[in-house]
């Protein structure tokens, strides 16, 4: 169950139907945790997203009922992906999006991992 105030997870979702091999993705790391695969729409020249292999809507229910395995297993997927495509130097972003207020269009939790550029400095 999500957290109170949450949608429920929606097994139909576009991750979901990536993470069954419904429909592909450009795939680039997946462990026990986590699967990441290339944006289909990059807004950098590396735009990779990261998802956890579990049922979790967004970043509020991942962090309440999530694991400390499946944190961890999920963050360091994240890190592992960054350095195995050469971003740790210079650098990259690594961004969540939650909710309506957030900007999340797909209700599967992710992170977006940026770089390749220079990506200045971001506030809203
Ligand atoms: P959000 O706004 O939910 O944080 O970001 C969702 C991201 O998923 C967007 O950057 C969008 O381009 C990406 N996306 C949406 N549908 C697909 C898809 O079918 N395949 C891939 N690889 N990315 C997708």
């Amino acid at each position: 169950m999500p957290v109170s105030g949450l949608p429920p997870y929606d097994d139909g979702n576009i991750f979901a139907r990536i993470l069954r091999g419904e429909i592909p993705a450009k795939k680039v790391h997946e462990d026990d945790h986590a699967l990441a695969f290339h944006d289909i729409a990059p807004q950098a020249p590396v735009h990779v997203l990261v998802i956890p292999k579990g049922r979790y809507v967004s970043v509020a229910d991942f962090a309440a009922q999530a694991s400390p395995e499946e944190i961890a297993g999920f963050w360091r997927a994240v890190a592992k992906v960054a350095k195995d495509l050469g971003l740790e130097e210079p650098g990259y972003r690594v961004l969540m999006n939650m909710g309506a207020h957030g900007g999340q269009e797909v209700p599967h939790y992710h992170v977006h991992l940026f770089g390749g550029r220079p990506l200045g400095r971001m506030v809203p």
